[in-house]
């Protein structure tokens, strides 16, 4: 073997960035760290190589070299809480009251749903959330096997579960299916597909059906993605029926934040709750933009960033939010509290990104991988166009990327050291084949319905 051959070739080197991201210096955790000429070198899956620019010669010899001069460097945004598949339903009904919405629209019309529509939901959904920067995303629906396939097939990362209702007539079939799915798919994808159980709600899932539940995520050694607290007549039914304890109350007697636990909306917390979540590093998906459409009300989300909480944001599914779009959900976190706490300085732009970022990657378990730009992370980085007149003059970039940017300011997506867009074009996905699919399947579910 040749000396040079000795010299392994760093897969990818981007060069000149502006590099914003939470953990950048070991130690920093959830604070911002910006560089202002930085480069990112990648081996494989995975970051060599984060700081000043010129990178050390070692890693200078790169198959591929990205200039990203006049461009910012983050992590790939985090969707803590969706439901992809849902993209087929955007806009087929708003503007109604939750019990009504589900009964009379979205149940009915997901009673027809098949595998295929599923496919092609989670394809558009993959193909809009990277257009949107974001590289992983939580998600509980049903087909799940068909939303693996849309992650394995489009490239992103992802962590799903299969959605179980006790009270249906199918719940030891759906949990079997779950089951499968953390057998047949975990890991997967050169491991950007991870699985979780995914109980619906303490509410569609009483204690003796979540046992069951728990048995399973003892044998395969999984987390559970569950909403809780999502609106105040459900902790009130919960008080009702279970000695007065709210539903996290009751799920933390029952023994299911023994497991990695995450949590979509906890909007009806209180402060014995939000001691109970803190304790027990149960991971919160905060969804403004659906609470805010659906009225739910307001997430005390300061209160649980400050009792320590892992707070992640997420977009929910695409009928009640209506897009997949992070970025978006990060400012609405912003001004949510700052506006329901009357106070301005609450949620600064840097923990909005953080949150969008490492705290979703640590609400969903995956922080020793992913959420940061660091040494030794999978690199899931995205690259911002700054050369628009919003976002001139510079004088802040952090605020500019919470404040002023928009997502469609993304021009390339890098996940698990692979690029899957590259100056705004999909590098594998035939796009144009999803939008056309993902409306002929749309228009004949609603023809069913
Ligand atoms: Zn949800």
């Amino acid at each position: 073997m040749s000396q040079a051959a000795c010299v392994k070739k760093t897969d990818i080197l981007i060069e000149g960035a502006t590099i914003i991201s939470p953990g950048l210096i070991r130690g920093s955790d959830e604070s911002i760290v910006v560089v202002d000429e930085g480069s990112i070198a990648i081996d494989d899956e995975r970051i060599v190589y984060v700081g000043p620019s010129p990178a050390p010669l070692e890693f200078q010899n790169a198959a591929k070299r990205i200039d990203a001069s006049g461009l910012i460097a983050l992590p790939g945004f985090v969707n803590a809480h969706t439901h992809a598949a849902m993209t087929l339903l955007r806009g087929y009904a708003d503007d109604m009251v939750l019990m009504e919405w589900l009964e009379e629209k979205i149940w009915p019309i997901e009673a027809h749903l098949d595998s295929e529509d599923v496919y092609w939901g989670a394809m558009l959904a993959c193909v809009e959330m990277i257009r949107a920067g974001v590289t992983t995303f939580a998600d509980q629906y049903f087909f799940m096997d068909d939303t693996a396939k849309a992650v394995r097939d489009s490239g992103i990362r992802a962590c799903l579960s299969r959605g179980l209702i006790a009270t249906s007539p199918n719940s030891a079939e759906a949990l079997r299916e779950n089951i499968e799915l953390c057998q047949n798919w975990d890991g997967a994808a050169n491991g950007r597909i991870t699985t979780m159980l995914g109980p619906h709600a303490p509410y569609t899932c009483p204690p003796d059906f979540l046992e069951k539940v728990m048995e399973a995520a003892e044998e395969f050694g999984v987390g559970m993605h569950i909403h809780l607290s999502e609106t105040s007549g459900e902790v009130e039914e919960s008080r009702a029926k279970h000695a007065g304890m709210s539903p996290i109350e009751l799920m933390d007697s029952i023994g299911l934040f023994r497991f990695q636990t995450l949590a979509a909306h906890c909007v009806h917390v209180s402060p014995g709750d939000i001691e109970i979540l803190s304790a027990k590093g149960v991971g919160v998906a905060h969804n403004p933009g659906s609470n805010m459409k659906i009225a739910s009300g307001i997430a005390p989300v300061p209160a649980m960033l400050k009792a320590g909480v892992k707070v992640g944001l997420g977009t929910d599914g695409a009928s009640s939010n209506n897009n997949l779009d992070l970025l978006e959900e990060a400012r609405l976190a912003a001004f949510l509290h700052k506006l329901a706490n009357n106070d301005p300085t609450v949620i600064p732009a840097g923990q909005a990104l953080s949150m969008a970022t490492l705290g979703g990657a640590k609400a969903m378990g995956m922080d020793s991988d992913i959420g940061s730009l660091e040494l030794g992370k999978k690199a899931d980085i995205i690259l911002l166009d700054v050369n628009k007149p919003h976002m001139y003059p510079k004088h802040d970039l952090t605020s500019h990327v919470i404040y002023s940017a928009r997502s469609s300011d993304v021009t390339t997506v890098i996940i698990n050291g692979k690029p899957v867009m590259e100056d705004g074009v999909l590098t594998d996905i035939d796009e144009e084949e999803v939008l056309r699919t993902a409306e002929e399947r749309a228009k004949a579910l609603v023809a069913k319905a």
